[in-house]
């Protein structure tokens, strides 16, 4: 965790919030955050602005942020998901320290506040049917009625929520519900459902429960438990809030938590829904969670975007009340402004074009060129690259009848090879369809190392790769998994299914120098006008690489090669 930078998070209305309650001296000055994820699925990019607010926020004020599975819910949850959102938080650069917390560490606690509840007068065993509590519930603009069960003694509560927890009861005959107001303009105020009966095996308490806490109750007792200070929630959670408060009102709790709503982040051509994703995954449509194509965090580190990209980028976008979708583009914005810093330069030819130089000596070995591997940090230094009589250039790089502006190679056009010397096209050699299959070059031995030996200017630069000393590698190139902006949204009858994109995973042999075959799993480069690329974590081995593409380049020579 040392690489991280300092993260700074932008002015935003809830650092007003806190820098009011330290002015006020409201909780004794502590500013005490907490990460809260469900372990149900793979953390997304969604949760890493969730992460990177709350953990930004701690470290910003100088106080501490926690870890905690928010984990209630015992059929959906799973060991594999736990570990995979731990190394996520940490891969992010956040440290939780000895904050590690389960909600179900607190069950004996939580179990015990309903006794009080009971107590208290305010909870009481409900045997509705969950249509049935449905139905009595209300509308928004009908009040709810309340259950028939709604006026037992304390005494007869105390003994139905025992036998509850002791597994007397199948499975949904029973719930507590907390009483509060069945004609509450809030729903959710509508006597709540506080736990259910769930005969199910919990990954962490085993099979000691059978009745679960609900996450509205869970929750705020949780917060309170732990000493958060700001419990940071996003939007749909705006209307909890009264029942947030409540519980924590009633149990005359030691300590408030304030939750304070944003909204969550939505980025266009992708889903974030854990639902949505879980689906993608079960049903083979992506392989698996880190499919580099999925807007996990594992998916994106496979994929070779980096932390301190993803932290920027959570900068950039902001924490806001408003909801709104993010162009998929600043993300890669930030991938790129990141890459372009650290990734090392390299070529690679695509789509290959065989190049023969026909003055070049037949028998000239060991012509070594130096390449700069990255001219943005000089301490990278430069490698040797070896030249030779035949090569190949980008297919794309030549064009036969070119026009005005096309400043690369085109019969009787100079140009320049990367690192190497200046060429010009002699003549073009096609097969019998017409079709361009190699180009007979000359090229001037003054001008090695791609310097002009006596001032003459050439307009284009290309990238090539030695026939003979270049080896091959599989290049995965991704486009989006979905074809529409806002994939959710689909015609009558179909689903987000029906937006996904059938070309998101192109796969290709690319021409690449030798020195890439020793590319080291994650290693990250920029193949030379093609765009950023890493070596599969799962798939590339030494001597037979899998490279990724993290994210194209910008530039305008590819809008020309269109035109
Ligand atoms: P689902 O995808 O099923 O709605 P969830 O994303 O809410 O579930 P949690 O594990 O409960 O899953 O999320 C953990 C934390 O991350 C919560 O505090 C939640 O508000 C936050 N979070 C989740 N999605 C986003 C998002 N898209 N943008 C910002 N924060 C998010
Ligand atoms: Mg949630």
């Amino acid at each position: 965790m040392s690489e991280i930078k300092e993260t700074v998070v932008a002015n935003n209305f809830i650092k007003n919030i806190i820098d009011e309650d330290l002015k006020n001296n409201k909780n004794d000055s502590r500013v005490h955050t907490r990460f809260p994820p469900e372990p149900n699925g793979y953390l997304h990019i969604g949760h890493a602005k969730s992460i990177c607010l709350n953990f930004g926020l701690g470290k910003e004020y100088n106080g501490i942020t926690n870890l905690r599975f928010d984990d209630t819910n015992p059929v959906k949850e799973d060991v594999e998901y736990v570990d995979s959102i731990m190394e996520d938080v940490k891969w992010l650069g956040f440290d939780w320290e000895d904050r590690l917390f389960y909600a179900s560490d607190y069950f004996d606690k939580l179990y015990d506040f309903a006794i009080e509840l009971i107590n208290l007068g305010l909870a009481y065993v409900c045997e509705q049917t969950p249509e049935e509590i449905r139905q009595f519930r209300g509308t928004l603009t009908e009040p709810g009625k309340p259950s028939p069960y709604r006026d037992r003694t304390i005494a007869e509560n105390l003994d139905l929520f025992g036998r509850m927890k002791n597994g007397e009861f199948p499975d949904g005959t029973k719930t507590l519900r907390a009483k509060i107001d069945m004609s509450s303009p809030n729903i959710n105020m509508r006597d709540p459902v506080v736990y259910r009966i769930k005969k199910a095996h919990h990954h962490r308490t085993g099979d000691k429960w059978c009745i679960y806490p609900m996450y509205d109750y869970t929750h705020c007792l949780s917060d309170m438990l732990e000493g958060i200070t700001h419990s940071i929630c996003t939007l749909e959670f705006e209307d909890h809030r009264p029942l947030y408060d409540w519980f924590l009102d009633v149990l005359k709790t030691p300590c408030h938590p304030q939750q304070i709503e944003f909204a969550r982040l939505n980025i266009n051509y992708t889903v974030l829904s854990k639902r949505k994703l879980l689906q993608l995954v079960q049903e083979n449509f992506v392989n698996g969670w880190d499919d580099p194509r999925m807007p996990t965090i594992s998916g994106f580190r496979r994929r070779g975007y980096t932390p301190a990209a993803i932290r920027d980028f959570a900068d950039r976008i902001g924490v806001t009340k408003g909801e709104s979708t993010v162009d998929y583009s600043v993300l890669e914005f930030c991938i790129r402004e990141d890459l372009n810093k650290t990734a090392l330069r390299a070529m690679a030819v695509v789509n290959p074009l065989k190049v023969t130089i026909e003055n070049y000596p037949d028998d000239l070995k060991d012509d070594i060129l130096d390449g700069v591997n990255n001219p943005e940090n000089p301490e990278a230094g430069t490698r040797k690259i070896k030249f030779s009589k035949v090569i190949y250039v980008e297919r794309d790089d030549f064009m036969e009848d070119p026009p005005k502006k096309f400043f690369r190679l085109a019969p009787g056009k100079e140009v320049r090879l990367r690192y190497a010397y200046f060429i010009t096209c002699k003549e073009v050699i096609k097969d019998e369809n017409g079709e361009v299959i190699e180009l007979i070059c000359t090229y001037d031995p003054a001008s090695r190392g791609g310097n002009s030996p006596d001032g003459r200017k050439v307009q284009g630069t290309i990238h090539w790769v030695s026939a003979e000393y270049g080896k091959t590698a599989e290049l995965r190139l991704y486009e989006n998994l979905f074809l529409t902006e806002n994939p959710d949204i689909a015609p009558e009858g179909k689903t987000f299914l029906d937006n996904m994109n059938p070309d998101s995973l192109k796969v290709i042999q690319a021409w690449v120098e030798p020195s890439l075959l020793e590319a080291k799993t994650n290693d990250k480069f920029q193949f030379e006008r093609v765009g950023y690329f890493c070596a599969d974590s799962k798939d590339s081995q030494p001597g037979a690489p899998v490279f990724n593409r993290t994210v194209g380049l910008r530039d305008s020579w590819a809008k020309i090669a269109k035109k």
